[in-house]
């Protein structure tokens, strides 16, 4: 007797179409897995529908956040952590391209067959393209940041179709959860993830606002980043480097940019990645580099000879300066230019510094979502909040 082999349920599900309403509605971070058949799992696999780093974790490190251990609630589950930078950096990414370095050797040597990251359109450098990358050129051409929501996930379908079984994703933390709970369904037999932190995105037309709202030349813009020195970089086409202070941003017209999805998110570390590189929790000009498991310390050890490293380091008391800000931030205080300068000055010689400076992000991040959920999604509030952040917000006085 022969047996046929049962397609799987997933593939018979219709992706939506561009534009249509997503299930988590406006908390829809539009991270790509509703473009795709891959939809069959919405309801258990989309970040905003369903909270579940513990299972999560448990499956992709062999166990959750320990809750004794304060580094687990701010930096997630971890074997090692350290500041790095490439020797020769490459030109164009987003810091010195440890990504890019990464998802260019593990293609070169055979240990993946794809990558799949974020390109940009040819009219817009910062619309993002996800791709299914298959050459060093291709993942090169993806290097630096798309500041913008990128439904990386839309080419999940395609890795099925194309029988590939070693598989890269690059992506950010609503695209790694959402990825983690569909993974035991891509045929895979290998999958490595690397991930970067991630905050405050916005949609492209949200972008254009922050944009014409923050910078003086807002069209020659190549990349920005909130740095540790309390000022938003801007890097203009002509190399020059814009500095605006975040105490002297205009809040009051800002305090919407931000996508409901990122004003409601807790994964701010990308907890679900087995590599994570940023840059908070080094010093100035470094890159932040977090080991979360064997696959992620594996991927590492392919760039190392290729890195300066050093180890982390903690400076500072982040808890006043948190403080402070909520009761500014709630009633959207703009300070005068030279006001903001003259405390982002003080604040830089004074202020953490290190992982307390990604302490303070982290804190200062997860008040403000705490009180955005509470405000306007009340009924998702016990569920939705991870008792990590819950334990990070309750270091602090809310207001009502
Ligand atoms: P590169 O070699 O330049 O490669 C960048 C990679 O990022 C590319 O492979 C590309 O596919 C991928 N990518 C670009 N845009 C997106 C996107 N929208 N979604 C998913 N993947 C994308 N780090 C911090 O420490 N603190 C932060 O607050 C922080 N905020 C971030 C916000 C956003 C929206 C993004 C995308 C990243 C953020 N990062 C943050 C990470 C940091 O800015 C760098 O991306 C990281 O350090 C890697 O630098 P690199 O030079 O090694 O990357
Ligand atoms: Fe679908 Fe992703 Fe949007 Fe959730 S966040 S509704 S999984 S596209």
């Amino acid at each position: 007797m022969t047996t046929i082999a049962q397609e799987p349920k997933h593939k018979k599900a219709k992706a939506l179409r561009p534009g249509a309403r997503r299930p988590a509605k406006e908390l829809c971070s539009e991270c790509g897995l509703c473009d795709t058949y891959y939809i069959h799992y919405v309801k258990e696999a989309c970040a905003f529908l369903n909270q579940q780093f513990d299972s999560l974790e448990e499956q992709t490190h062999g166990r959750s956040r320990n809750l004794e251990n304060q580094d687990d609630w701010y930096f997630g589950v971890h074997q090692d952590m350290m500041a790095a930078r490439k020797k020769e950096p490459i030109e164009g990414a987003q810091w010195t391209g440890i990504v890019s370095t990464i998802a260019c050797e593990m293609l070169t040597r055979g240990i993946v067959e794809g990558v799949v990251c974020v390109q940009n359109t040819k009219e817009d450098r910062f619309q993002p393209m996800p791709v299914l990358a298959r050459t060093p050129e291709e993942v090169l051409a993806a290097r630096v940041n798309k500041p913008t929501l990128s439904p990386n996930l839309s080419v999940l379908e395609l890795v099925e179709r194309s029988g590939m079984k070693r598989l890269l994703v690059i992506g950010v933390g609503c695209q790694i959860q959402a990825l983690r709970a569909v993974e035991k369904h891509l045929g895979l037999e290998k999958l490595y993830v690397l991930g970067t932190p991630c905050v405050d995105n916005v949609t492209r037309a949200g972008l254009q606002k922050f944009l014409e709202t923050t910078s003086y030349s807002p069209d020659t813009v190549v990349h920005y980043e909130f740095m540790q020195d309390f000022q938003v970089h801007f890097k203009h086409e002509d190399g020059s480097i814009e500095k605006v202070p975040f105490f002297g941003l205009n809040t009051k017209k800002l305090k919407n940019v931000f996508a409901p999805s990122c004003m409601s998110c807790f994964d701010y570390v990308n907890g679900l990645a087995d590599l994570v590189v940023g840059y908070m929790g080094a010093p100035f000009g470094w890159q932040w580099i977090v080991v979360r498991n064997q696959l992620g310390q594996e991927m590492l050890d392919l760039v190392m000879d290729m890195l300066d490293t050093q180890p982390v380091m903690s400076q500072g008391n982040r808890h006043q300066a948190v403080q402070q800000s909520i009761p500014a931030y709630d009633k959207a205080v703009t300070l005068p230019l030279w006001a903001a300068k003259l405390m982002g000055v003080v604040i830089e010689k004074i202020g953490p510094k290190g992982l307390e400076y990604a302490r303070f992000s982290i804190d200062s991040h997860f008040v403000r979502n705490y009180l955005y959920v509470k405000r306007n999604h009340q009924e998702k509030l016990a569920a939705h909040v991870p008792e990590f952040a819950q334990r990070i917000v309750a270091q602090y006085q809310l207001p009502k």
